[in-house]
């Protein structure tokens, strides 16, 4: 059995030994494995740390894309290239403890075909992004056919089947832990607590959360497009009344009826309502717009990967 790990690192010079030396030291002679790390457009010295590394271990193998594509494309690069029979995803800064990978892997042994893994707590996360993470997952969990669990984090085992899975999914817009539920198979899930980042940045900003927040939904349910419906439903029908019932006073009471002030703030609803749910398809239509274009999720300027290029 030979196991791949996928390390995506976006400026992590820091992180990148300390990484390295902890799986050697939980993996050591004990797993065949290789460490496939991607460099995701760094501006920094992550590559040539990394490049090191492979020129004294043959085990270390690395792409590095062009420019910064995403995490989300890292991933799906690393699964594309790797060549275990079992592959984990894994962060480089270490909030993803090396330690579990054993007895992920031990459960994938007993049968298993994914080892997942759970934050138990949001030690070191701002109070709001806390709070709306927790909207989110309750909202996508509603309108989308899959299921995500709270904590739910991208690190985890996979055996090779699920990867050739998730890599048919030709999707641009990859959102992973949705992809993850999408595509099923027998779970396990491993409980860790959350640690802060010791070394370097994390890499999001509340834009960038609020971004993939609608990704995810957009991505995966078109419930919001049954909502813009619902609502045009309703503001037609309750124009509709109010159309009714300023007819009928106009006939009982002669036609001096309702005033200007009635007929801004119902220009203003119903102006709203209109823009409100062409934003609403214009997510979806300018996702579309993109997807139908077929465009690569990454390109790859160096690597030392020789053969396995897909
Ligand atoms: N990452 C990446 N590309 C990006 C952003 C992040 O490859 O555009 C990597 C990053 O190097 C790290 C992992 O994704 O290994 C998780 O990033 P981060 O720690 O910033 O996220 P958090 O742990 O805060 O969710
Ligand atoms: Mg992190």
């Amino acid at each position: 059995m030979k196991l791949t790990l996928i390390i995506p690192c976006y400026n992590e010079e820091d992180t990148i030994s300390d990484l390295y030396r902890e799986v050697l030291d939980v993996l050591g002679e004990r797993y065949d494995f290789e460490m496939l790390f991607v460099d995701d457009g760094s501006r920094d010295g992550t590559l040539s740390k990394i490049v090191k590394l492979s020129e004294s271990d043959d085990r270390v193998k690395y792409l590095s894309f062009s420019r910064n594509f995403g995490k989300e494309a890292a991933m799906l690069a690393g699964m594309k290239f790797s060549t275990g029979d079992y592959v984990c995803i894994i962060d480089s800064d270490l909030q993803h403890p090396p330690s579990m990978i054993p007895e992920m892997v031990a459960a994938l042994d007993e049968g298993y075909d994914v080892a997942a893994s759970r934050r138990t707590n949001r030690k070191g996360e701002a109070m709001f992004v806390s709070f709306f993470s927790r909207c989110f997952y309750g909202i996508i969990n509603k309108m989308a056919d899959i299921n995500i669990k709270e904590g739910a984090q991208d690190f985890r085992v996979m055996k090779r089947k699920v990867v050739e899975g998730i890599i048919n999914m030709p999707e641009y817009y990859r959102f992973s832990k949705g992809i993850f539920s999408w595509v099923g198979f027998r779970t396990k899930w491993f409980e860790h607590e959350n640690t802060s980042r010791v070394k370097g940045k994390s890499k999001w900003s509340p834009f960038k959360l609020f971004k993939y927040a609608i990704d995810g939904i957009v991505s995966f349910s078109v419930v919001p497009l049954r909502i813009a419906l619902v609502i045009g439903v309703i503001v037609s029908l309750a124009g509709f009344v109010y159309f009714i019932t300023v007819v009928y006073d106009a006939i009982k009471y002669g036609a001096d009826s309702s005033g200007f002030t009635t007929i801004i703030s119902l220009l203003m609803l119903i102006g709203g309502t209109i823009l409100l749910c062409l934003g609403i398809l214009g997510e979806y239509i300018a996702r579309m717009y993109i997807e139908v274009k077929r465009r690569p999720a990454f390109l790859i300027s160096e690597t030392n990967i020789t053969n396995n290029i897909k």
